[in-house]
């Protein structure tokens, strides 16, 4: 049987494979035990080079993991997560994502690879390849589309649900998140906010298509001072949400947020739901006081600056 070669592809052979595996042994499904998976597939199919150790190691802060080649040249490989982080969903992915790299980018990087605190959000092929292929193995491994998509069918989508879905695949709850942002028809976007500004946003598809998304990372944006995140509400509220009028976050419609702070304040992860319809042309005329011609354009340019 031929090898997959694209993240998606590897992602959905492993998933065979565990399926058939847990089946035959009345196993539950989820969450996947990575670091088994990874040692028992790669010495089957790849016996001249297994990944024979995985194990936490104190890396240097930033770092989320590394996959290293055995120091003796004996065409071993090596996963290590960093073990100063505490949260079981952030180590599950970053294993995922080792392992992606060692299915798809061990040959082209022999002396392996180290893997950011950042590394773990890239999700932009064109921005940084090999990462996202890493992102997207882990994302379609650890929650595999068939189950994910029966998990939320007929469920509203909020901060409670992604919570659930963090817990059933042991990931992080942003990562739950962009799984849900990379194959929902709603307009949503998720925002980390990190000491008062925001580190990243990322918009689904439909609310791109509708000009409302944060610019890569092209300059520093305050969280909008009458968000939740910034007004750091208890977490409650923050988990409840709050529709918000027009104006505080991006676009020219009211927006459902609902945020959860981690334990120390320093980092917020913002849900915003957008309605599902965005306003039309001629309904965005008359939310102008005066109505130009170009207010549509004027409004999509200031949104891609932004
Ligand atoms: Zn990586």
């Amino acid at each position: 049987m031929s090898l997959p070669t694209t993240p998606k592809g590897w992602a959905i052979r492993l998933t065979q494979i565990l399926s058939a595996v847990q089946g035959t042994h009345g196993l539950p499904r989820f969450p996947i035990d990575v670091a088994t998976l990874a040692q028992d597939f790669s010495r089957q199919v790849f016996p001249n080079a297994p990944i024979t150790m995985v194990r936490g190691l104190n890396l240097s802060r930033g770092v989320d993991g590394m996959l290293t080649p055995h120091p003796h040249g004996s065409g071993e490989w090596g996963i290590i997560f960093n073990e100063t982080i505490r949260s079981p969903g952030r180590r599950n992915f970053t294993l995922a994502h080792e392992l992606g790299h060692y299915l798809l980018h061990r040959r082209n990087n022999p002396n392996g690879l180290t893997c950011t605190n950042r590394n773990m959000a890239d999700w932009d092929e064109g921005r940084n390849r090999i990462e996202a292929e890493a992102n997207t193995f882990a994302s379609y491994l650890l929650m595999p589309l068939d189950d994910f998509r029966a998990q939320i069918k007929d469920r509203t989508v909020d901060i409670d649900v992604m919570t659930a879905l963090a817990d059933r695949y042991a990931v992080s709850l942003t990562a739950a998140i962009l799984k849900w942002l990379t194959i929902t028809d709603k307009r949503a976007m998720v925002v980390v906010g990190k000491d008062g500004f925001i580190d990243w946003a990322w918009s689904s598809e439909p609310l791109i298509r509708t000009g409302i998304y944060y610019a890569a990372r092209q300059s520093v944006i305050e969280l909008p001072p009458a968000s939740l995140a910034a007004q750091e509400v208890d977490g409650e509220t923050g988990r409840h949400g709050h529709l918000h009028p027009v104006g505080v976050w991006l676009g020219s419609e009211p927006v459902r947020e609902m945020t959860v702070f981690s334990p120390t304040n320093e980092m917020t992860i913002s849900l915003l739901l957008y309605p599902d319809r965005a306003p039309s042309r001629s309904e965005l005329a008359e939310l102008e006081e005066e109505p130009t011609p170009d207010t549509f354009d004027k409004f999509m340019d200031c949104k891609a600056v932004r």
